[in-house]
């Protein structure tokens, strides 16, 4: 691998390859470092085709799937040439700390000249006339002082504005990429990926509270099938973007949409009772009751969308399995009891 490029290409290779490490949730250590570093500089075509099919079949690259692809494709010798550019990048950050340095210095410098010609001042004779000559010589130095002074802070400013928009780049870039990796396309909600991430979140943080109900809502567009067979694929997407929609304005920070799959998603939420959250359901499961297809010629609806909804709460110590099969056995009730309904899961 041909690490033999100069620093801005470095960092910008380097930029790239970190929004993919986060994109596939990827542990950021040397070895991945180095082989994604190397994808993104295109230097290996046949390691990036192989990447790029693990990724395809498996959505990520896990460690030993990286272990097989650095010893194929890499050597140990690439990974030092690898610290080599993270040490130049250290190198960088060492140099802003040594301008950091030499401004404080020159600071303080300027202050102890001050304090010096404070001092010499106090003590001029005033009513000497050569006096005049003294405070003449202070003020020239203080002059020179104060540019050189000037000119050392102008020059860090510089160098911290040009170190701040690098970073704010990077971070900008980083949070775009983890904002897309959540975000389910067709729809704008957040994925499944992101739901088996929050939903272990969600219930670690349950707290015994009785007055807190940390609750898994299923929701499933009725004959969905039916639907696109009648009306064709395209419009059914539009009716999953509208659901969508529906959805988002019900959101709160203690209430989060995603699509779970299909044409079904699922809220995790906080509520304070049970009643709440049948309310809730019930009012979502009416503004997507409203919702219908209007005849081209007619402009009377010629079918109407509904969704079955399951609910479940989390009991203490119940497995993150048994919590999302509850809600999927109260949706099944939902369906079985006719649709277009909301069901609570059954005691176990
Ligand atoms: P039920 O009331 O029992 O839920 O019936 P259903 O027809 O909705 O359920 P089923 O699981 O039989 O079919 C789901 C359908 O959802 C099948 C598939 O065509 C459709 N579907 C899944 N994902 C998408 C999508 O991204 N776009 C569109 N247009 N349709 C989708
Ligand atoms: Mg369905
Ligand atoms: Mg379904």
């Amino acid at each position: 691998m041909d690490f033999n490029t100069s620093l801005s290409h470095s960092a910008q290779c380097l930029k790239q390859a970190i929004p993919l490490l986060v994109k596939y949730k990827i542990p950021v250590t040397p070895i991945n470092y180095a082989i994604w570093y190397c994808y993104v500089l295109g230097s290996n075509l046949a390691l990036n085709f192989e990447l790029d099919n693990i990724l395809a079949e498996h959505g990520t690259c896990t460690a030993s799937s990286s272990r097989y692809l650095f010893d194929k494709y890499l050597s140990d010798k690439d990974l030092a040439l690898f610290h080599q550019i993270s040490d130049n990048f250290q190198g960088t950050l060492e140099s802003v700390q040594t301008d950091i340095d030499t401004t404080i210095q020159s600071s303080q410098n300027f202050n102890s000249v001050l304090l010096q010609c404070k001092s010499d001042l106090s003590s001029l004779d005033k009513s000497d006339i050569s006096s005049f000559d003294n405070v003449l010589n202070y003020v020239e130095k203080l002059t020179e002082e104060s540019v050189y002074m000037q000119q050392t802070a102008f020059s860090f400013q510089k160098k911290l504005q040009a170190a701040y928009s690098e970073i704010t780049i990077l971070k900008q870039t980083l949070e775009n990429t983890q904002e897309a990796a959540n975000t389910d396309q067709l729809t704008g909600l957040l994925n499944r990926g992101k739901f088996d991430e929050d939903i272990v979140l969600h219930i670690n943080k349950f707290i015994n509270d009785s007055a807190i109900s940390k609750t898994l809502i299923f929701l499933d567009i009725d004959y969905f099938k039916q639907f696109n067979d009648d009306f064709g694929h395209q419009k059914g997407d539009d009716v999953l973007k509208v659901v969508a929609n529906k959805l988002t304005r019900h959101c709160s920070n203690n209430v989060k949409a995603y699509r779970y799959g299909g044409e079904e998603f699922c809220i995790l939420a906080d509520f304070k009772s049970v009643s709440e959250a049948l309310n809730f359901c019930q009012a979502i499961r009416q503004d997507i009751e409203k919702l219908s297809v209007k005849g081209k010629k007619t402009g009377k609806a010629i079918r109407n969308i509904t969704a079955s909804f399951g609910i479940a709460f989390y009991k203490q110590k119940q497995s993150l399995e048994d919590f999302i099969a509850s809600a999927d056995k109260a949706l099944y009730l939902a369906k079985a009891h006719g649709r277009n309904r909301v069901e609570i899961a059954p005691a176990i």
